[in-house]
């Protein structure tokens, strides 16, 4: 069995991947929070983590790999979105108007990385909606949580909040090593007069009569942030499970949040065994945010035109632990080599993976190391390895008729012409036409196959489809 070794943000060191059950291989990543459409840095992790789970698929079986990924469908963000467009005018109460704010969201969060070919997360390799969590849908397993952590002592409530006490947690700040004052000296806190220490976080807040709410032990209110992936992993893949992923961004206060939650209320288990966490996709140095107003959106790129294997390759091209830029450079080099690599991989049967391939990203998802693979399958001309890689990489999504022209009809139509000009030829003995576009179509990167049963086409790998069209 391949041995996979990753990047334990948790130790600081590459280790030796070992499932706590090799039957059922665990992970789970922080998902979106849904009031808009998917950023171009959304996409990354969601790609890296795309490649883990194809990788882990491939390795323990597609049955015995769990992947959940959360929708954040409760968040003031949300609810601001939902105010604005309210009062510009948008019918509906606000709940309404959250609801269906939040369901077009998910729907276009799906639309854009099925687009990317992301698979969607699956319990033991099923497509379910309980591997795509909704946030709201889980709110008992929040009070639930909130109130084992204040029987506990980790939690107290204060007036209609109930707040996590980080000093009743030792290893507060271990997974991005910092300490409590180092976080206070460092971070923007809200200081608020019911906190205990000013790094106290939210484990439950109130809502007001408009404000989506849910009757608990504290009044009416909502969950906190971070509670909602301590609460629905736990109930989704236990107290102790493999791999915890997202956005380096979301190392502190995020992660470092989930854990003290989940290790304090469920001491028994080890929550998560291997964080990995993914750098940021900048513009001009800074991280794409929302915020900062530097983002364009995944469905932006793709009503340019640019086709989803091009947006992946791009991502792929550089290890998820460095930051990296968007650049049109990167995106037309991309579009070159997958249409060469895409060309070679038509109509050919699916052979097996690069075993290079598999190297590569088991060696900490050295996503670029599996492309350097390819182009030496390419060099080699092997079509079989190249299919089944691209395949496996979710580089090749179907859309052959973009990557290399409709080549069944259209090459029928060059087949054609070619019947005709060698009858043509035979009658007058006259060649020359005959040879000049056979010569054209091989410069062309066409293989050119004549035999008394006919004439057969196949595109090669250097296949161009918009220049043929000028032969006839
Ligand atoms: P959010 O909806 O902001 O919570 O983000 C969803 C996911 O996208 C999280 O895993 C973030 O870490 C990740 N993310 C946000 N911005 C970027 C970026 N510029 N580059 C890479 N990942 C990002
Ligand atoms: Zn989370």
């Amino acid at each position: 069995m391949t041995t996979i070794k990753l990047h334990n943000t948790q130790t600081r060191k590459k280790e030796v991947f070992a499932p706590i059950d090799p039957d059922n291989v665990r992970m789970y990543v922080c998902g979106p929070t849904v009031y808009d459409r998917a950023h171009l840095g959304n996409a990354r992790p969601v790609l890296v983590f795309d490649v883990l789970f194809r990788l882990l698929r491939h390795v323990y079986g597609a049955d015995h790999v769990t992947y959940v990924r959360n929708f954040t469908d409760v968040d003031d963000k949300i609810n601001d979105t939902a105010r604005k467009r309210k009062e510009a005018g948008a019918k509906g109460t606000l709940e309404e108007l959250i609801a269906e704010r939040t369901e077009e969201t998910i729907s276009w969060y799906h639309a854009d990385m099925d687009e990317l070919g992301a698979l969607r997360p699956a319990i033991k390799g099923l497509q379910t909606e309980e591997a795509e969590p909704r946030a709201t849908d889980w709110i008992g397993a929040m009070i639930a949580m909130i109130e084992d952590l204040i029987a506990k002592g980790h939690a107290y409530a204060a007036e209609g909040h109930v707040l996590f006490a980080v000093d009743s947690y030792a290893n507060y700040g271990a997974l991005s090593g910092r300490s409590v004052d180092d976080m206070i000296a460092g971070a923007r806190v809200e200081v608020a007069p019911y906190k205990r220490n000013p790094m106290d976080f939210v484990l439950w807040k109130p809502s007001d009569a408009e404000t989506p709410g849910w009757d608990s032990p504290w009044g009416r209110g909502r969950p906190g942030w971070h509670i909602e992936c301590s609460a629905m992993s736990f109930e989704l893949l236990g107290a102790s499970f493999d791999i915890h992923g997202g956005g380096n961004d979301l190392q502190f206060p995020h992660h470092e949040n989930e854990i003290a939650q989940s290790k304090c209320a469920h001491p028994e288990g080890d929550f998560a065994n291997v964080w990995m966490h993914n750098e940021m996709l900048q513009v001009e140095g800074k991280k794409m945010s929302k915020s900062l107003g530097n983002f364009f959106t995944v469905r932006d790129l793709l009503d340019q035109g640019v086709p989803g294997e091009v947006i992946r390759f791009v991502m792929l091209g550089t290890h998820y632990r460095k930051p990296m830029d968007w650049t049109e450079k990167k995106r037309d080099e991309a579009e070159k080599t997958l249409r060469k690599w895409l060309a070679l991989a038509a109509k050919k049967p699916i052979g097996q993976v690069s075993k290079s391939v598999i190297e590569a990203l088991a060696d900490d998802l050295n996503t670029a190391g599996a492309l350097t693979a390819l182009h030496e399958v390419y060099k080699r001309g092997d079509g079989e390895t190249m299919a089944a890689s691209l395949q496996f990489l979710g580089l090749r999504l179907g859309n052959m008729a973009y990557w290399v022209g409709d080549d069944t009809s259209d090459l029928s139509r060059f087949s054609e012409r070619l019947s005709n000009l060698r009858d043509t030829a035979k009658a007058t003995k006259d060649f020359s036409e005959l040879d000049a576009f056979k010569a054209a179509l091989t410069a062309f990167g066409v293989e050119v196959r004549m035999s008394k049963e006919g004439v057969e086409l196949f595109p090669g790998p250097d296949f161009d489809p918009t220049k043929l069209e000028g032969l006839l």
